[in-house]
């Protein structure tokens, strides 16, 4: 065990490779683990599996390792957790917080209110299936009281789950695990101490707090950097077309990395080695330069 306890993780979902947008959570969360000392673990999010590409993890993997990322421990696949999400959800319907939702994504597009991660949920079935509804994904039943947490860089975020997102699905109706039920339980198994990821996730952060009360697991710190938008304003994502970033040469990416979490890096980097560009990365990690906003545009875009 390193350092004071402190541990990290980056979790891609192996829907295509890395693009200069999953570099800066990749870059954020190893030199915030790394500069406290702690431990730094990869986990593939391939739960979803038609969101993912064959191929994708070992090719995540390869271009990380080629980028000089150094993860503890052997990598975790979501797609071998599925006991423990089992267990999980098996607790939550014991203790009467899961219902059955036979609802379609149509019928909930028609009559729930706008929220930020799309239509709330109207609490059709909350309190048992219509006549004629059929089964289809398993919900959580949320509260309407406001839950609290201080970013480490985004401050005081404040969400009222009813109202803003609404009963929320934790096994789809394809049968497979929802995201927010999958990353609570890893992230407590796993240890995880600091979750350092996009501000993308910050909305999904108070559900996920939720989960981590009702299933009696420990709430991490969380640090929401910054995202990359590209010139039309949307963030960097596989479906906007960010460019893969190429597994040699990745010095300059790894640079302009660190511009965009403005650490101010000495443009010699550039011509030294990937372990003198770690060794300065690590040695001036300053979360107190990074910028407090949730959208850059991209340099290189
Ligand atoms: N797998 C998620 C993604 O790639 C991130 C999970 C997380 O960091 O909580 O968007």
């Amino acid at each position: 065990m390193q350092g004071n306890g402190y541990v990290g993780r980056f979790a891609p979902t192996p829907s295509g490779p890395l693009h200069f947008g999953s570099l800066i959570a990749a870059t954020g969360s190893y030199l915030d683990a790394r500069a406290n000392g702690g431990r730094w673990q990869l986990r593939i999010d391939d739960l979803d599996r038609p969101r993912a590409e064959p191929g994708a993890a070992d090719h995540i993997q390869r271009t990380l390792a080629a980028y000089g990322f150094d993860w503890d421990g052997p990598v975790v696949y979501q797609s071998q957790r599925t006991p423990a999400y089992t267990e999980a959800l098996e607790q939550l319907l014991e203790a009467g917080h899961v219902f059955p939702c036979g609802c379609t994504r149509k019928e909930i597009r028609e009559h729930g209110l706008a929220g930020p991660q799309g239509p709330v949920y109207p609490g059709t079935c909350r309190d048992g299936l219509p006549p004629g509804k059929a089964p289809r994904a398993m919900r959580l039943r949320t509260h309407a009281e406001t839950i609290r947490f201080t970013d480490r860089l985004q401050g005081e975020i404040r969400q009222t789950l009813t109202r803003e997102i609404g009963d929320f699905v934790v096994r789809r109706a394809d049968d497979i695990f929802a995201y927010h039920l999958a990353v609570v339980v890893d992230d407590a198994w796993q240890g995880v101490t600091d979750v350092v990821r996009g501000v993308d996730l910050i909305d999904s952060t108070p559900a996920q707090i939720y989960l981590q009360f009702l299933l009696g697991l420990p709430t991490p710190r969380y640090l929401h950097l910054p995202v990359a938008t590209n010139a039309g304003g949307q963030k960097l994502s596989k479906q906007n077309l960010a460019p893969p970033i190429p597994d040699h040469d990745p010095l300059p990416n790894l640079v302009q990395t660190l511009v965009f979490l403005a650490q101010d890096p000495p443009l010699e980097l550039l011509e030294g080695t990937l372990l003198e560009f770690w060794q300065w990365a690590i040695d001036h990690w300053d979360p107190g330069r990074l910028p407090r906003t949730r959208e850059i545009r991209c340099p290189t875009d």
